[in-house]
């Protein structure tokens, strides 16, 4: 090969090498500090200020790579994660990503590689069966699913589509979100994203699900005032406590006064592939749009994000800009669905080849099976927690995170975190809940196993 390109042959070579590296750090990432170590800067002050004007050799890369770049990483796939909700992973969607970067396509239109859009038009619409969501959700339907980076995409994307069909009957300056004093951050950066000017943030009950009397009250007020209730975000499983809204009272209400209804899954979405959990999504035949994340807890690495809605039209007219650049047959014969119309970006990745490696890999027994381990983790978790006089949990706990608190109090129980994260063993993040601090326990890393939470069990209990 001429030039300065990587040769077929050596791609090979050095793929196989980087595939062992990718295996051996999976294989021996419990032995490394859950969180990284290093101080701020010392990841930059150790390589170079300027970019390498030559040619390096691939084997000091590699070097740079293990010494300078790894002891910077904090490692979310290790099984003592506990912290943040996962950014899970798996072999199958680790080669699916591989695949879909060695293959390189743009999928923004049908035309620029069909495979890319007709295979993720298959694997959304396989996700409303395996997850029991609404029918209509299936591109057979008139409505549909598309894979976006983030369910903050997604709250943006429906905040947007919401503003325009309202604004076409009321001001601007009238349209008003809701939304509860748990619902993720990303709805209000929406908000400010998408131009509302107004929004209210809804009292939650003493499970942190929105007090539906509260919302009734504030619409009614804002009705009242000449404003117009135009956005109301529900979650199946909020941030601090996977709390749930009652979707489907929340819908109604919405619905009486022509809002646009949201819901976001991001995490427990997953959980839905098995049945028993379904109870908690009841109301989704009312809703507008729905989101969640392959790339939490379902064994698919970030970025893969589902996006949903009722009704595709007000979706694509909301999105669609057709520049003479873009302009293809088969778009003109509107046969086809051309993702870019589905979002914000143009460009976008081929990440349906990795969802589907991991569907298939798995097939649904396989991610419910994993899915109830992680749940009945922590459910033994909590009773520990709870039979013990020194712990109180603090909130509901229907899924795989349980949220607890030192019974001495907001201090014993920071005090508690950062002792069992200064080990460096366990990564676990502390939060907040109005006057309560409290430990938020997060189950749910691919190779969790029941040692992985007896140990920290054991660590919490000589701890306290
Ligand atoms: N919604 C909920 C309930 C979340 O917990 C999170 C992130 O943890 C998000 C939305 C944002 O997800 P993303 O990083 O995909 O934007």
């Amino acid at each position: 090969m001429s030039g300065y390109h990587m040769s077929p042959d050596e791609f090979r070579q050095r793929g196989h090498e980087m595939v062992d590296w990718v295996a051996d750090y999976l294989t021996n990432v419990a032995d490394y500090p859950v969180n990284s170590q290093v101080d701020p800067g010392a990841v930059r002050n150790a390589l170079p200020e300027t970019p390498p004007e030559h040619p390096e050799p691939f084997e000091d890369v590699v070097r740079d790579l293990n010494e300078i770049v790894m002891p910077g990483i904090t490692h979310w796939q290790s099984p003592n994660w506990f912290s943040y909700f996962p950014a899970n992973s798996s072999g199958p969607s680790l080669l699916g990503e591989m695949v879909a970067a060695g293959l390189g396509v743009q999928g923004m239109l049908w035309s620029t590689s069909p495979a890319a859009t007709e295979l993720e038009t298959v694997v959304v619409d396989w996700m409303v069966d395996l997850l029991d969501l609404p029918q209509g959700w299936k591109t057979t339907g008139p409505g549909g699913g598309v894979i976006q980076m983030s369910a903050s995409d997604s709250a943006h994307v429906a905040m947007v589509t919401a503003r325009e069909l309202a604004s076409t009957a009321a001001p601007l300056d009238s349209l008003v979100v809701y939304a509860s004093d748990q619902t993720h951050s990303s709805v209000e950066k929406g908000a400010r994203i998408a131009g509302f000017s107004h929004m209210r943030i809804i009292a939650t009950d003493d499970t942190f699900a929105m007090d539906t009397d509260a919302f009734a009250t504030q619409v009614a007020e804002d009705r009242a005032a000449g404003l117009t209730p135009t956005f109301v975000a529900a979650s199946i499983g909020t941030t601090a406590t996977t709390a749930v809204d009652p979707v489907r009272a929340i819908a109604e209400i919405a619905r009486r006064e022509g809002m646009w209804v949201h819901v976001d899954a991001a995490y427990a979405g997953s959980a839905m592939i098995c049945p028993e959990f379904r109870h908690h999504q009841d109301g989704l035949d009312l809703v507008d749009s729905y989101t969640f994340n392959p790339h939490k807890w379902m064994f698919t690495n970030f970025d893969c994000n589902l996006y949903y809605v009722a009704d595709r039209k007000p979706l694509i007219d909301a999105m669609s800009i057709l520049p003479p650049y873009l302009r293809n047959e088969a778009t003109l014969s509107g046969e086809v669905i051309d993702y870019r119309d589905w979002h914000v970006p143009l460009g976008r990745r081929f990440r349906s080849l990795k969802l589907w490696f991991v569907l298939r890999h798995y097939g649904a027994e396989g991610i419910r099976h994993h899915i109830r381990e992680h749940v009945a983790l922590a459910q033994g978790l909590a009773k520990r927690l709870s039979d013990d006089p020194r712990f109180e949990l603090v909130a509901p706990h229907p899924f795989s995170l349980v949220v607890f608190r030192h019974s001495d109090g907001n201090e014993a129980t920071l005090r508690l975190a950062a002792d069992l994260t200064a080990t460096g063993r366990v990564s676990l993040a502390p939060t907040t809940l109005g006057d309560t601090t409290a430990i938020r326990v997060s189950i749910g890393q691919t190779n969790t196993t029941a040692e992985n939470v007896d140990v920290l069990w054991a660590m919490i209990d000589e701890m306290s």
